[in-house]
């Protein structure tokens, strides 16, 4: 066997075991080091239990996970197992759907499920989790741990290695949105809030050179109090539902509808400021022309679209291409409504 690793604090490569493990430990554990060394993003670490004595132990935890949990070698496994606040499992209820339920299980109940969890994964032969952890700074994480499992019947051993990935900001925004729900009562619309993540995903990608420009609708529909005025309350709602799966029905894949809120609608697509009126004139022009039948009342509206791009601004925003949507689709107003207003338009 070759020389220990550094800081070495395990049991398996000093204890009674076969060389098979030993040689298997000693290799995994050399290169999770070298990924920890590296500084990846990810926290690489490596646990053994044992079935006999139902006891389990770091065989090797990076510098990283340490620093984070500030603690040391010898007392990173109870560090670790203090911060944990609950630990989310993930489970498919129905494969044919693949409906996926999250399980809860809080820092009370993991003593008591602990075995429970280990048989899981040995009989899955994979770890799979998101630990909400509370560190000593007192901030709140979300680690993602993902690992493979290793059974070595003749030591007795489960060997499981893996690696630790902050996953905070795509748990908090889950968090937010269960919070606030995804979408809209009435026209079963992607809520105001997924616009703004929307534009905010769509931005980043834009920065990082992944999709070219992005345009942003804000649509109106014209004088629709006096459907609500003329025809009642219930008509005014018909209307917003069918006007929302019309737009569903008229955009492309790769173009996206919401609701803002009342009778504002939103639109998203790819590309410049041309493609962005185009999307809106191919709305505008379909809902001129569609019959919204009702109880026997037949009824036609017509809405104004306000447009802008990124390729329109040197630096971009979410609140300047509202802004700038905004402003046009006022413009559109003024100018006689059943209008799309865009930069060059
Ligand atoms: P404009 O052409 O300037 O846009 O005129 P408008 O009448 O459409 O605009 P205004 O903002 O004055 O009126 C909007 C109306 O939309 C007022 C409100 O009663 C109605 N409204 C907003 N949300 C709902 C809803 O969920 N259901 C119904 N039925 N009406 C709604
Ligand atoms: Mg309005
Ligand atoms: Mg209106």
């Amino acid at each position: 066997m070759t020389e220990l690793p550094d800081n070495y604090s395990g049991r398996i490569l000093t204890g009674a075991f076969t060389p098979t493990l030993k040689k298997r430990t000693h290799s995994v554990i050399q290169d999770s080091n070298t990924f920890d060394k590296y500084n990846f993003p990810i926290m690489p670490y490596i646990t053994a239990w044992n079935q006999e004595d139902n006891s389990i132990w770091f065989e090797f935890v990076g510098q990283q996970l340490i620093d984070l949990l500030d603690t040391n070698m010898a007392e990173v496994s109870q560090a670790f197992r203090d911060s944990i606040q609950n630990q989310r499992i993930f489970h498919y209820t129905d494969l044919s759907q693949s409906k996926v339920e999250e399980e809860i299980i809080t820092q009370q109940q993991i003593s008591r499920k602990r075995q429970g969890l280990r048989e899981n994964v040995l009989r899955n032969k994979q770890v799979e989790a998101v630990y909400h952890m509370l560190l000593p700074s007192g901030k709140t994480i979300w680690l993602k741990d993902r690992g493979c499992v290793e059974h070595y019947p003749q030591d007795n051993i489960t060997l499981t290695y893996g690696s630790l990935t902050d996953v905070s900001k795509e748990m908090e925004q889950k968090a937010l949105l269960e919070q606030i729900g995804y979408f809209d009562d009435l026209t079963g619309l992607p809520k105001r809030i997924i616009m703004k993540k929307l534009f905010e995903v769509r931005i980043g990608e834009r920065q990082r050179g992944y999709i070219d420009d992005f345009s942003v609708l804000m649509i109106d529909i014209d004088y629709f109090k006096s459907v609500n005025d003329t025809y009642g309350h219930q008509m005014g709602d018909f209307v917003l539902k069918e006007l929302a799966s019309q737009m569903l029905s008229l955009k492309r894949v790769e173009e996206d509808i919401g609701r803002y809120g009342g009778e504002e609608f939103y639109g998203i697509s790819r590309g410049n400021i041309q493609s962005g009126v185009k999307f809106a004139e191919r709305i505008r022009q379909s809902i001129k022309k569609h019959c919204f039948s009702c109880r026997g009342n037949d009824l036609y509206i017509t809405i104004s679209i306000g447009v802008a791009s990124t390729n329109e601004m040197d630096e971009v925003s979410m609140d300047k291409l509202l802004a700038l949507a905004d402003k046009r689709l006022y413009q559109a107003k003024r100018e006689g409504r059943d209008n799309v207003r865009g930069g060059l338009s």
